[in-house]
């Protein structure tokens, strides 16, 4: 029995090992722990690459996405439009500035919200729309745009799954005011702690969010506004920065697992593969596939060494911390129906043909017998 992890951040570390300890002890040499060069060098590293003005970095992609809002001014009687099929940071931070999350079911090919559903939840305390670039597939962005701006709302893209996805060349995060990205480990840019960023063009916005991450302040002790203490530190900067100019190169492999995968299980029991949208980069920060036969074969795996996961196991209206808002499993049928049906693969760029070959094995095993 072979044993293959979900992900493997090991693997990731000892192909650049060499590289991540020179710049850990730079930082600690220097005890550059807060602020500084290497925060300053990740941001205008991650802005340039992506093609974008401004970086602002923060403590998570929990934080991002807080943030980005309250400089909007969004707040207590607002209400934001967000996908059922999430992370709950999609909702939490809704919730902690004072405003109340809407949720829109996703469409049942891409696994992204839906935005022809979009238009009945607009109301006139809807402020913004939220929409999730799940597993690496970025949302119907264009549609949700044009939705955004004909209806004066602001769009703000949680680029948590999605670093350098795109549509029709565009990237995932551009097509907002902000876009939030989190550099959670298993990310696919991922820090060794947790760290995030925000990006966006616009340059009154940009300062305002970097107030915010830092008490409010641009200048020690003078503080404009009262803020958070939602940093990114030196060594998490240093360990990003040397991470950022392999990760075009990691999203292609793990685009090439993802080929590989849908390759050898086409047609393989009642599996459902995951589609790739048309004239978009899909970076499949997971691999997706559905099955009516889910736990069984979760579990299969499990007992053959193959470590899968769930994203997610229960959608967010279902989830008993959103039970006041009454949502039931019919108000968003097809995220109730695909928790149940999702199991998430090993996907990781050092992902090996042969072991990619072993979890694929065991999942035509299961369905042979
Ligand atoms: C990971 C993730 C986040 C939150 O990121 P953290 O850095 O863990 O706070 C937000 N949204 C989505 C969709 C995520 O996958």
């Amino acid at each position: 029995m072979q044993n293959i992890p979900f992900v493997d951040l090991k693997a990731q570390y000892n192909s650049i090992k060499v590289e991540i300890d020179s710049a850990i002890s730079s930082v600690l040499n220097e005890t550059a722990f807060i602020g500084g060069k290497y925060v300053k060098n990740f941001e205008e590293q991650f802005a340039s690459l992506y093609g974008v003005k401004h970086c602002i970095s923060c403590g998570n992609g929990t934080d991002s996405l807080y943030i980005i809002m309250k400089m909007l001014g969004i707040g207590v009687g607002d209400e934001v439009i967000t996908v059922a099929n999430s992370w709950i940071s999609s909702s939490e931070t809704i919730t902690q500035t004072g405003a109340r999350p809407v949720f829109v079911d996703i469409e049942p090919d891409y696994y992204t919200i839906d935005p022809e559903l979009i238009l009945s939840k607009i109301t006139n305390k809807t402020k913004a729309i939220m929409p999730v670039h799940l597993h690496g597939q970025i949302a119907n962005i264009e549609r949700i745009k044009e939705i955004c701006d004909s209806n004066k709302l602001f769009l703000i893209e949680d680029c948590a799954q999605s670093h350098f996805s795109a549509y029709n060349n565009n990237r995932a995060g551009t097509y907002g005011i902000a876009a939030s990205f989190s550099f959670y480990p298993g990310k696919n840019l991922g820090a060794y702690g947790d760290a995030g960023c925000m990006i966006t063009n616009d340059s009154e916005l940009a300062t305002k969010l970097k107030m915010y991450a830092n008490h409010g302040s641009l200048k020690k002790h003078q503080h404009q506004i009262e803020g958070i203490n939602s940093r990114l530190d030196g060594l998490q900067a240093a360990i990003l920065s040397t991470k950022l100019p392999h990760i075009l190169n990691w999203n292609e492999k793990r685009i090439e697992v993802a080929k590989k995968y849908s390759q050898h299980l086409a047609d393989v029991g009642d599996l459902i593969l995951p589609k790739v949208r048309p004239n978009s980069k899909h970076t499949f920060h997971v691999y997706v596939i559905r099955t009516k036969r889910r736990n069984e074969l979760m579990q299969h795996l499990n007992n053959n060494g193959v470590q899968t996961a769930i994203h997610y196991p229960v959608a967010l209206p279902n989830l008993p911390a959103y039970s006041y808002l009454n949502y039931k499993k019919e108000d968003n049928p097809i995220a109730s129906q695909f928790q149940e049906e999702m199991l998430s693969l090993p996907m990781f760029p050092e992902l090996s043909l042969q072991q990619m070959k072993y979890v694929v094995d065991t999942i035509k095993s299961f369905f042979e017998n």
